[in-house]
C-alpha cells in the first residue's frame, strides 16, 4: 500500500485501515457490528455537526431519522414527534384506509407558519357540540373560532375550547355552539397587523390558548395558537413543507385496492408514500410506481425493500425517489431463517447506496439499528437516512398501552409479518405476498420492549450521539461524511469476535448502563 506525506508535517504516515470499497470487496456480508470506523481529526465542536440529509430526491430532513411503518411504532403521535425533531414518521397501513388517512391528517393540521393560521377550522353559532366532537376526532384539536357565517372574514362571535366542552357528553351533542362557546365579550383578541412578537406577548399575558386576530369590523382574519408559538421556539429543526405544515409519510401496498388508499392519503396531504414490501423488486411494485408517478407526479415515492444493486436498478428505472434498504436484519425479523433470502445490513446499505447515488436516489437504511453507533455506521456507508422500529418502540408516542411483566414496564412490539399482525388485517400480509395463502408463513415475531420514555428525550440523545460520532470521524456534516467515504479518506477496519468483546463492557463484577 502507498504511503503518503502529511504536508509540512514530520514525515510519512503509513496508510492505515481499509476504504469502504476495500472493506466490502472481501466478499463476506458484514453487519454493523463486524466493522469499526477509524477516528479522524477534530477541529469543530460536536454541536456544529450538520445532520441535514436527503430523505428523497425532493425532501430534505434536518435529522436523518425515520420511524418505521409498523403498527406498534408509527401513528400520528409518533409522526408528529419525529417531524418536530427534524425527522419523519411513516404511518403504518395495518388498518383501514380511512383510519390511516386520518392519522396523516392529524399530523398535517399542525402548522409552523410564523404563528398565524389563516385558514383554520371555523364554525357558526348554529353548529353543534357534536360538530366540535367530530372536528376533534378528525383534526385532533379543539379551540375553534365561531363566526356569524361559520367562515373566515365574518364577524367573530366566540370560540369553543376544550374547557367549554370537556364536561359535555353524548347527550349534549345537539346543543348549539352559541350556548356552549366562550362569548366574544370574554375573548382576548388582537388587531390585524399585529406583529408576531406582539401577539406572542399578548398570548403570554392573557394565558389563553388561542388568539383570534380581527380587523376593524371585528371580522376574523387569522388565529394564533399558543402551542404553535411554543413549538416554533422549541423545535427549530422541525420538518415542514412549503405551507409550514409538518411532513408526514405513509406506507401502502402495491395491489389494486391500494390505489383507493393512496387517494385518501393524498387528500389528507401526505408528503411521501413508502411502498411497503419485504422484497421490492417485483412487477407489482414497478406497476405501482408507474401509476403513482402518472397520477400524482409531485408525490415522493420510496421503493423497496432492496439489498442488491440489481434490485435497486429496476426500481430506479421505474422512477422511485428513494430506496428503502434491508432484508432480514430487523429485530423482529425471521425472514432470513424462513425464506433463506436476505443480506447482512452493512453490506446491503453500502452496495445499494453506492449504486443509487449515481442516479441521485437517496437510500434509507431500514432495520437492525440497535444503538446510536449503528446509526453512524449506516450513514458512513452511504445511507442518507435511517429507519428504526425497535429503537423507537415502547416510547410514550408509540401506539399501544404499557403493561407490567415481572415488575418491568413494557409495550408490545411486533413484526408486520408476525402471525399476530397478519391476523389483524390483510395489509400486512401483502407486504409478504401472503394474503391469498391458506397456510400463513410468519416472517416476524411478536414481543415486547422496555419503556423508553418520550421520543422528545430519546431523539435528542440520538441526534447528539450522531454528532459526536461524526466529530470523532472528523466530518462536520453528513455530506462531508459521505464524500470522505467515497473518496477513500474514511477508513474502516474489520472487527474480530474478540475485538467485539473488547469493544463492549467487560471484566466488571456488576454495572449499570445508563445512556442519557
Ligand atoms: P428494527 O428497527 O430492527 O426493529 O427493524 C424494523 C424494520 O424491520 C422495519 O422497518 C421493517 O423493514 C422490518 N420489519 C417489520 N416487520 C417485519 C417482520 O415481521 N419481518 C421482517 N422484517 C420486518
Amino acid at each position: 500500500m502507498a504511503d503518503y506525506l502529511i504536508s509540512g508535517g514530520t514525515g510519512y504516515v503509513p496508510e492505515d485501515g481499509l476504504s469502504a470499497q476495500q472493506l466490502f470487496s472481501i466478499g463476506d456480508g458484514l453487519t454493523y457490528n463486524d466493522f469499526l470506523i477509524l477516528p479522524g481529526f477534530i477541529d469543530f465542536t460536536s454541536d456544529e455537526v450538520d445532520l441535514t440529509s436527503a430523505l428523497t430526491r425532493k425532501i430534505t430532513l434536518k435529522t436523518p431519522l425515520i420511524s418505521s411503518p409498523m403498527d406498534t411504532v408509527t401513528e400520528s403521535a409518533m409522526a408528529i414527534a419525529m417531524a418536530l425533531m427534524g425527522g419523519i414518521g411513516i404511518i403504518h397501513h395495518n388498518c383501514t384506509p380511512e383510519f390511516q388517512a386520518n392519522e396523516v391528517r392529524k399530523v398535517k393540521v399542525l402548522r409552523f407558519e410564523q404563528g398565524f393560521i389563516t385558514d383554520p377550522v371555523v364554525m357558526s353559532p348554529r353548529q353543534t357540540v357534536g360538530d366540535v366532537f367530530e372536528a376533534k376526532v378528525r383534526h385532533g384539536f379543539s379551540g375553534i373560532p365561531v363566526t356569524e357565517t361559520g367562515k373566515m372574514g365574518s364577524k367573530l362571535v366566540g370560540i369553543v375550547t376544550s374547557r367549554d366542552i370537556d364536561f359535555l357528553s353524548e347527550k349534549d351533542r345537539g346543543k348549539p355552539l352559541e350556548e356552549a362557546m366562550t362569548k366574544r365579550e370574554e375573548l382576548v383578541v388582537a388587531p390585524a397587523g399585529v406583529t408576531l412578537k406582539e401577539a406572542n406577548d399578548i398570548l403570554q399575558r392573557s394565558k389563553k390558548g388561542k388568539l383570534p386576530i380581527v380587523n376593524n369590523n371585528d371580522e376574523l382574519v387569522a388565529i394564533i395558537a399558543r402551542t404553535d408559538l411554543k413549538k416554533n421556539r422549541d423545535y427549530p429543526l422541525a420538518s415542514k413543507d412549503s405551507r409550514k405544515q409538518l411532513l408526514c409519510g405513509a406506507a401502502i401496498g402495491t395491489r389494486e385496492d391500494d390505489k383507493y388508499r393512496l387517494d385518501l392519503l393524498v387528500q389528507a396531504g401526505v408528503d411521501v408514500v413508502v411502498l411497503d414490501s419485504s422484497q421490492g423488486n417485483s412487477v407489482y411494485q414497478i406497476n405501482m410506481i408507474n401509476y403513482i408517478k402518472h397520477k400524482h407526479p409531485e408525490l415522493q415515492v420510496v421503493g423497496g425493500n432492496v439489498v442488491t444493486a440489481a434490485q435497486a436498478k429496476n426500481l430506479i428505472d421505474a422512477g422511485v425517489d428513494a430506496l428503502r434498504v434491508g432484508m432480514g436484519c430487523g429485530s423482529i425479523c425471521i425472514t432470513q431463517e424462513v425464506m433463506a433470502c436476505g443480506r447482512p445490513q452493512g453490506t446491503s446499505v453500502y452496495k445499494v447506496a453506492e449504486y443509487a447515488r449515481r442516479f441521485g436516489v437517496p437510500v434509507i437504511a431500514d432495520g437492525g439499528i440497535q444503538t446510536v453507533g449503528h446509526v453512524v455506521k449506516a450513514l458512513s456507508l452511504g445511507a442518507s437516512t435511517v429507519m428504526m422500529g425497535s429503537l423507537l418502540a415502547a416510547t410514550t408516542e408509540a401506539p399501544g398501552e404499557y403493561f407490567f411483566s415481572d415488575g418491568v414496564r413494557l409495550k408490545k412490539y411486533r413484526g408486520m409479518g408476525s402471525l399476530d399482525a397478519m391476523e389483524k388485517s390483510t395489509s400486512s400480509q401483502k407486504r409478504y405476498f401472503s394474503e391469498g395463502d391458506n397456510v400463513k408463513v410468519a416472517q416476524g415475531v411478536s414481543g415486547s420492549v422496555q419503556d423508553k420514555g418520550s421520543i422528545h428525550k430519546f431523539v435528542p440523545y440520538l441526534i447528539a450521539g450522531i454528532q459526536h460520532g461524526c466529530q470523532d470521524i472528523g466530518a462536520k456534516s453528513l455530506s462531508v461524511l459521505r464524500s470522505m467515504m467515497y473518496s477513500g479518506e474514511l477508513k474502516f477496519e474489520k472487527r474480530t469476535m474478540s475485538a467485539q468483546v473488547e469493544g463492549g463492557v467487560h471484566g466488571l463484577h456488576s454495572y449499570e448502563k445508563r445512556l442519557y
